[in-house]
Order: structure tokens, then sequence, then C-alpha cells
């Protein structure tokens, strides 16, 4: 790569880092010659095996033990992965037929990888966690250094094809001034964690490989770029400067406001009560959405009426006398629930899913209806309910009726580009919208959110996602009633300000995204945000959206 070159990936958490690269080791599992264990060493070949094994997950575990949070869950569910019986015992019985240890290993991952993908895709998820655990494990047999993180004697900006769960939760953020992956997706195990060690991160960097070990980049993580070439000293004042920045988010109190004055409602995005309580500490003003299909995941069937008023009074009693928009069940896709949604689907994004599932089991619906009102009966503050994936409008007729009939506010939320094209019609129907900006983006690029290959696609800045949230915002200062924005769009906290220059009244986010959208609504003035929102509706592409509203908001 040249000089002052720059190249472009997913922004994940914002910030700004220049420093050395160092590149995550990676292992490459060697070409095993056939051969065969004679009879008589197969005993001390399985012992080699069941140490290398404990090894591994005893180091896992060590280190689970020196971190905490979501990484040490992480490490410890990696850690008991390593133990499990059946796995194991598949490895042994390989041996004992004379397979090395090493090749049964892999063997017998194969194997396991093969059912895990059968069973369907939260499963899947789990073979990026067996083939780490396979590679550890046969490294420690062939007398390998463990693979992951090398030793950075001086804080380093981490590149990688894209980090195991172990590594991601052994990462010192002390050390580590950026982090930067080819592959990965905004909702890979490295983003999550990134995200809660307030780590800046980029994934999806094509041609990341180009830059090697020891070279020195420039990472601006709120554009997704990586430059090489970078003036050292204009370098290291943009970082200074965005060091202060992200001092004061840390410090950053509610409620939120522009610096021209005008108050931005600020809600959380939650999914049980403890989660809610720790958004009303976080200066949520109440809460945006209510992932209600999330209380239920580990429930064989429907939960009772009595049941489900339970878990919802207690996200209610977090927020006592403000807003809980409260979302029904989103069951299905890559929220498979097995008592609300069908087995099997070709293509469930585009299936069974949200209200859809009413086409299955119709009074599921309304018993969910009946036990949120029941819920939300003590509660002082506005009882707002959503429903997702409302395609049509006879649906959003119907689901109006049956939520106010209870007593409640009704809104649906905007992912189908159907209720976005037609907005005028829809919101003529309900008091509200909230803009699910995952989706939306997932259905207006046809790029499916979960495969990390079509990140940029999935990109809430692509130009078309932006045209039609614009439009909704619009519809909605026109017709007088609330449209808010729930995805995660929502918690970037430079669209944030887009956002409400386009007339948004809401934003909802992840409790940890608060404090650094709020910081930065407090920079900008109600006509920069507006400036904003008209300026990137000539964007070419996401890029290009990006620095035409840095621009427009005066921010470098
Ligand atoms: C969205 O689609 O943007 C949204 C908020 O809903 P979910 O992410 O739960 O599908
Ligand atoms: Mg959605």
């Amino acid at each position: 790569m040249s000089a002052a070159d720059t190249i472009y990936g997913t922004p994940v958490v914002n910030g700004l880092a220049y420093g050395q690269v160092a590149w995550v080791s990676h292992f490459e599992i060697p070409n095993l010659p056939a051969s065969k264990i004679p009879l008589a060493q197969r005993k001390a070949e399985v012992d080699r095996y069941l140490k290398a094994a404990n090894t591994v997950s005893e180091r896992l575990l060590t280190r689970a033990k020196s971190t905490v949070g979501t990484a040490s869950d992480i490490l410890a569910a990696q850690a008991e992965l390593s133990r499990d019986p059946g796995f194991k015992k598949m490895v042994v019985q390989s041996i004992n037929k004379g397979t090395p240890a090493p090749s049964a290993v892999i063997t017998t991952t194969d194997m396991f990888c093969a059912m895990f993908e059968k069973a369907g895709r939260l499963m899947a998820e789990r073979t990026t966690d067996l083939n780490d655990l396979c590679m550890r494990v046969v490294a420690e047999l062939l007398g390998e250094p463990e693979p992951g993180i090398p030793h950075l004697g001086e804080p380093s900006v981490l590149f990688a094809d894209d980090l195991a769960p172990a590594d991601t939760a052994g990462l010192n953020p002390e050390k580590i001034l950026a982090l930067v992956t080819e592959q990965g997706g905004p909702t890979s195990h490295t983003s999550i964690i990134a995200r809660q060690l307030g780590i800046p991160c980029i994934v999806a960097v094509r041609r990341l490989h180009q830059i090697p070990q020891g070279e020195q980049v420039f990472v601006d993580a709120s554009l997704g770029s990586i430059t090489t070439g970078a003036n050292p000293e204009e370098a290291r004042q943009k970082v200074a400067a965005n060091l202060r920045s992200r001092a004061e988010i840390r410090h950053w109190q509610g409620p939120a406001r522009l610096a021209s004055g005008e108050e931005v409602e600020l809600l959380a995005n939650v999914q049980d009560g403890p989660g809610a309580q720790k958004a009303a500490e976080a200066y949520a003003q109440g809460v945006g959405l209510f992932r209600t299909e999330l209380c239920f995941l580990d429930s064989t069937k429907e939960p009772t009426c009595a049941e489900q008023a339970e878990k919802y009074s207690r996200v209610f009693a977090a927020f006592p006398d403000q807003k809980v928009v409260t979302r029904t069940l989103d069951a299905g896709s890559d929220k498979p629930i097995s008592w609300a949604t069908l087995e099997e689907e070709a293509n469930p994004a585009l299936g069974v899913r949200g209200l859809r599932t009413t086409g299955i089991d119709e009074d599921l619906f309304t018993r969910q209806l009946d036990a949120i009102a029941q819920a939300s009966r003590g509660h002082q503050g506005k009882n707002w309910v959503m429903v997702p994936m409302v395609s049509t409008l006879s649906e959003a007729k119907w689901v109006a009726k049956l939520i106010r009939e209870r007593g409640l506010t009704a809104g649906i939320m905007v992912e189908v580009p159907a209720a976005a094209i037609m907005i005028d019609q829809f919101l003529a129907e309900v008091d509200f919208v909230s803009i699910g900006t995952n989706d939306l983006s997932q259905y207006v690029m046809a790029a499916d959110r979960m495969n990390a290959n079509l990140a940029t696609y999935t990109d809430p800045w692509q130009p078309a996602v932006l045209t039609l949230i614009s439009r909704v915002a619009a519809t909605g200062v026109r017709l007088q009633k609330p449209v808010g924005v729930c995805g995660e769009a929502a918690a970037d906290p430079i669209l944030a300000c887009v956002l409400i220059g386009m007339g948004v009244t809401s934003l909802s986010m992840a409790t940890s995204a608060i404090p650094s959208v709020g910081s930065q609504l407090g920079q900008v003035t109600k006509e920069q945000c507006e400036r904003a929102a008209q300026d990137i509706l000539t964007a070419q592409d996401s890029g290009d959206a990006r620095n035409i509203a840095r621009r427009a908001l005066g921010i470098n």
C-alpha cells in the first residue's frame, strides 16, 4: 500500500486512533499426513489429547476469571464447550481406532459443526466457537504457541481477520487503541465486545491484509477509514481532541439537549427488568423498544397471560411515570421461538415473522395484548404498544383497533419498505410509528442483516435508506404524529443528529450508546442538524453521506 492511502470498512464504535499495527497471530491447521497410531500407543495418545484439551479449557477459564461482564461470559461458555463430554467421547473413540489426536479433533469438530449448522441459525453461530477451540487444541497438540492476541509492548492498533470469542474476551483496552477486522459484521462477537469496552472499532475492511505488522495507521472509526502515511503531528492532534470528547462522554448526564437548547427524547432498547433498571440509571427517559420476544427465547410453550404480565411489569416498574413502548412479539427469522414460529422456512427473513405469526395463531397476539394491558395497569407513564413487520394498511387498521380497545396507544414499526413508501396512509391509521432501521436497511438493500459479508449494504447510511427515513420523518412532522427511530441507526452519534434534523421525535438505543449520542447532540444546533438532513439527500454512497453530514455539523 502506498503512502497516504485510505481504505474503508463498516464503523462499529466511534473514536480516533494513531499507532502501529499489531496483527493477531493466526494459527493455520497444517495438512496432516495420514497415519495410524499403533495399538500399543493409543492409550498414550488419548492421554495426550485429554491433557491438551484440559490445558486449553483451563486457560480459557483463567481468562474468564480475570475479565468481567459479557467478555467473561463468552470465555466461560467457550470453556464449557471445551469440556463437552459428547465431543470428548467421540475424539477418544476415534483415537482408539488409530487416528492421531490432531486429526481426531479436526474430524470430530467437522461433524459437530455440520450438526450445529443443521440445527439452525443460533446453533450455527456456535461453529465459530467450535472451530476456534479446535484450532487451540490442535496447536497445543503440535507444540505451537497459543494462537491469538500478540503480546503488546506499546499500545497498538489491533488488526485481525476476525477475532475469535476467546481473543475478544482477553482484550486489554489500555493496550489497544483500536480494533480493525477484515471480516465480521456489526453484530459479531468482535463488535459486541468492542462496544462493551469502548474501543474504536471497524469491521468488514476489504484488503486489510495489505497493511503489514508495524505500519503506523490513523484510524477514524466514525468514518470507518484506515489511513497509512498520515501526517503524524496532525493525526496526534486529532486523536487528542477525540480523547477529550470521549472523556466528556464518560461524564455526560441527561437529559439530552441540542446546543441551541431544544430537548431531545433519548430512550432505551431493553429486553427485561434488570436491563430497564440499568437504562433508568443511565439517564434514559423511558423505553423506546421493549423487545418482548427476548423474554421468552428459552420457554418451550407459550407463557400464560399472568406469566407474561409479570415479566412486562418489571420493565414498567423501572420507569414508573415515563414512557414505555412495548413491542409485541417479533418471533421468527433471527429470533426463532418454538411456540410461536414455523419450524422450517426457506427464507425466514422474508417469511412468517413479527405480526405475520398471527397467520398461525391469531389469539397469540390478542393474549399478548391482554398481558401488556394487565401489566400496564399500575403504570403512571405513557403506555405505547407497537407491532413489528406491519406491511399492509389493513394490518395497521386491525392492530390499531385491538391495541386501542385495551386503552393503550397504538403504533407500528416501519421496517417493511411498503410501510415507508405509503407512510401517509399508514400514519393516518395509528398514533405513532417507530422506524426499525435494522430491518428497513435489510429489506431496502435486499441484504441479510445477519450476513457479515453484506455489512456495507445493511449500513443505515446507505442513501436509499436515508431517503426513506427522511420521508417518514417529514410525514410525521406534517401530520404532527411522533416518529421515533429504534434501530441501530439511533445509536450512531452523527446519524442521530441527522435524524433529529429530519424531524424524528425520539431516539431509542442500547443503554451503552446513550452518553455518546447525548454528548454529540449537545455539540450541534438544530439548524446544523437540519442542514445535515437536507445535504445528505444528495449523497452518492454511504461514505459520501457520512462526510456530508460531518461537514454540515461542523465535525472534523
Ligand atoms: C429494527 O429492525 O431496526 C429493530 C429495532 O428491530 P429488531 O432489531 O429487533 O428486529
Ligand atoms: Mg426489526
